[in-house]
């Protein structure tokens, strides 16, 4: 070959490549559908609007098709809140904590209190349609509460079982959620309330991710997929860096990650705003919708 063939061939070789994007774009084999949706839920105080009639006429202006109230407010305001989800494209998400006492309580007062009013919202969450009530073991500020061993782990597993057998009667489930370690010493990463799930052998135990607490974990992803969707019931979401509506952080935003993980195992439950506003909640609330949106198209 000559010089001059040689630049020929070259240049055609050039050309092939710049055009192979485009090629290769089109042979890519289309992603599987693995049953994910995305389901967008806001809890009570995130939509706007002053009686349930507004809040969730807001919701559904949005797309949003899941709404999380308090434990406490489906208790007090139940036939209000059933009243208000009929004929809706909207339906209870999860139900957020909301009982008295803890399950660690040390003290059998604050145990008996949360067995009572834990068991009264779960009867109302599976008579509601709710996939689950949301609950922390124990918060760190919570006290006199059992020490972190094997003993105490072991009573949480027979407790949780016990609570989620019955929850299973009811139709819903308890979901576990971990938190930050200033807030829940006991439990803040995903992969351990799914260990703890595994351990309590009962469908009715199930946990969450909250991608505000899960600043602690190392990756999104593995902390999600180590659930995946034998035990992952409900998600939080937030801005990371100051709680407030995805988006409102800019760039630190980004969810991606977290949602492939979502993608890839089929998830078909809820991502519910647990956030306050920063800017003006008529124009952030919309525009993190939005953002949110946008991101599982890119996941
Ligand atoms: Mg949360």
């Amino acid at each position: 070959m000559n010089r001059k063939e040689f630049f020929k061939t070259s240049l055609l070789g050039a050309a092939a490549v710049a055009a192979a994007p485009s090629l290769l774009a089109s042979c890519a084999p289309a992603k599987k559908d693995t049953g994910a949706r995305l389901n967008i839920s806001f809890q009570s105080g995130k939509a706007l609007g002053e009686t349930y009639a507004e809040k969730m006429d807001y919701c559904e202006s949005l797309g949003v098709t899941g709404f999380e109230p308090g434990g406490w407010e489906l208790v007090n305001q139940y036939d209000d809140l059933a009243k208000a989800l009929e004929g809706r494209n909207l339906k209870v998400s999860a139900i957020c904590a909301g009982f008295e006492g803890f399950i660690l309580a040390d003290d059998p007062v604050q145990k008996e209190a949360f067995d009572t009013s834990m068991r009264r919202i779960v009867e109302a969450a599976g008579q509601i349609g709710s996939t689950g009530v949301i609950m922390v073991p124990a918060f760190s500020r919570q006290e006199p509460c059992k020490p972190n061993n094997q003993e105490t782990y072991d009573y949480l597993c027979e407790q949780l079982h016990e609570l989620g057998e019955y929850a299973v009667k009811c139709g819903t489930t308890v979901i576990l959620e971990p938190l930050n370690r200033a807030e829940c010493f006991y439990l803040r990463l995903v992969s351990a309330a799914a260990a703890i799930c595994r351990d309590a052998k009962s469908e009715g135990v199930k946990c969450m991710g909250d991608f505000w607490h899960m600043k602690e974990e190392t990756s999104d992803y593995a902390a999600l997929m180590s659930a995946g969707t034998k035990y992952l019931q409900h998600i939080h979401i937030a801005s990371r860096a100051n709680r407030c509506n995805p988006g409102e952080d800019g760039d630190v935003d980004n969810y991606v990650d977290g949602f492939r993980a979502l993608k890839e195992m089929g998830y078909d439950k809820y991502i519910s705003f647990e956030c306050g506003n920063i800017g003006d909640p008529a124009v952030v609330i919309p525009a993190a919708v939005e953002l949110i949106k946008s991101q599982w198209q890119q996941a």
